[in-house]
């Protein structure tokens, strides 16, 4: 028997809705599919329930545990208001380098949308974590460090060009070789192992020439230096585009896009645009990765939805594919295949969780657990 362990932040709010049907679904689907595999599951500290208990939201024994294992699937987490950690997931991210933040776009037959054909958009946006204008550098108006920052780019580097240098609040956005090249590596990977026929790299390089102008010279420069060979076989096509023409082509005429290569803020955007096309911004998954450590962490991208929680009406839907998504990291995807399937059969009938049957001309509503037990049904 193959066994991985996988530590699993069950979350706050809808957090331990959202992960048990998640870890049932994921369960059954591999004792469908393969009769040697199995995960177990490492229940891991955070959020709420770590500082009520442990007087800390992330202990360092849950950083350990994705580290030991390389894994991770984790729930959504409260935001800790005042002081401290200012968000639990920017946290993870920047301590364990998670460079990559992945996206996968893909329509279910059967989910409303706001297109008429949102079959055409299947794309997997690869947004850098780590750097831009999220770095968080950045100073409020009125402070001494917003008054001493103005002072020296005004005095030391000559700048002029601050409309109201008094009132203004400032930000860095450093955006490097390195962080780039990283980030358009992982993507080029992934199209070709995935067999996906390009790659664009989005970014705004015609204003912002030596940030956003750097990483399309950048990436450009890596795609041809190490994966010259499939570029030139015609495996695989580098191109680029602004990234205000990009989110006007993606809407008409999505399929000219597969992989995405993007900066943070960017990525930000793309990325909540692409997963409303397909009607899926409740159920699009996630996952921040480092593919140089081997170390991968999938989660929901709503929050605790505190408003439902405990009411057993909450979608699992974007918890279960971000598992799904793990099983397809870890190269089991027979038991990814099924989940989708049954997904996708039940979206067609018309069953699913409130939130997107009300919006489905055959909808009927499930609560979480009735819809656990049918797609369970349906594997
Ligand atoms: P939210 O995503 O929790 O909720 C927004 C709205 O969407 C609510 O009306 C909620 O009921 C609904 N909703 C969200 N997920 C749903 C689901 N799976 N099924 C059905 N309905 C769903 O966003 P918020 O209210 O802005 O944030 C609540 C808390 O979650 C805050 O503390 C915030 O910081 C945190 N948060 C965490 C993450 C994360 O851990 N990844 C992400 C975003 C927000």
């Amino acid at each position: 028997m193959q066994k991985v362990i996988v530590p699993i932040i069950i979350g706050d709010g809808v957090g331990p809705e959202v992960t048990s049907a998640t870890m049932t679904i994921i369960d059954a689907a591999l004792t469908k599919t393969y009769s040697d595999r199995k995960i177990e599951w490492l229940t891991v500290p955070a959020g709420q329930k770590a500082f009520d208990t442990l007087g800390t939201y992330m202990p360092d024994e849950t950083l350990e545990a994705f580290t030991k294992y390389g894994l991770g699937l984790k729930g959504p987490l409260t935001t800790p208001v005042g002081g401290g950690i200012r968000s639990l997931n920017v946290y993870l991210r920047q301590n364990l380098d998670l460079y990559v933040c992945l996206r996968p776009v893909r329509w279910f037959k059967g989910v409303e949308s706001p297109v008429k054909h949102p079959e055409n958009v299947n794309m997997v946006v690869f947004r850098e974590n780590t750097e831009d204008i999220y770095a968080g550098i950045e100073w409020e108006s009125g402070t001494p460090e917003a008054r001493k920052f103005y002072d020296f780019i005004s005095g030391e580097m000559g700048v002029t060009k601050v409309r109201f240098p008094e009132t203004s609040s400032y930000g860095v956005k450093p955006v490097s070789i390195e962080g780039t090249q990283r980030l358009v590596r992982a993507a080029c990977k992934y199209a070709i192992e995935n067999k996906l026929p390009s790659v664009t790299l989005v970014h705004k390089g015609n204003i912002m020439k030596y940030t956003e102008g750097g990483f399309r010279k950048w990436g450009y420069e890596l795609a041809s230096k190490e994966f010259g060979e499939d570029i030139e076989s015609g495996k695989l096509v580098i191109k680029d585009l602004i990234c205000d023409a990009f989110l006007q082509n993606a809407l008409i005429k999505p399929e000219e896009y597969s992989v995405i290569a993007t900066l943070n803020l960017n990525g930000d955007y793309i990325s909540d645009m692409l997963a409303a096309q397909v009607g899926g911004i409740g159920i699009a998954p996630g996952a921040n990765i480092n593919y140089e450590k081997g170390l991968a962490i999938f989660e929901a991208t709503h929050g605790t939805a505190p408003d439902i929680a405990g009411k057993n009406i909450v979608n699992p839907c974007s918890n279960l594919l971000s598992g799904v998504m793990m099983l397809e990291h870890m190269g089991w995807n027979d038991a990814a295949e099924v989940v989708y399937s049954a997904l996708e059969k039940s979206f067609v009938e018309g069953y699913a969780t409130n939130d997107l049957a009300k919006l489905m001309s055959n909808g009927k509503s499930l609560s979480t657990s009735d819809f656990v037990k049918h797609i369970i049904e349906l594997l």
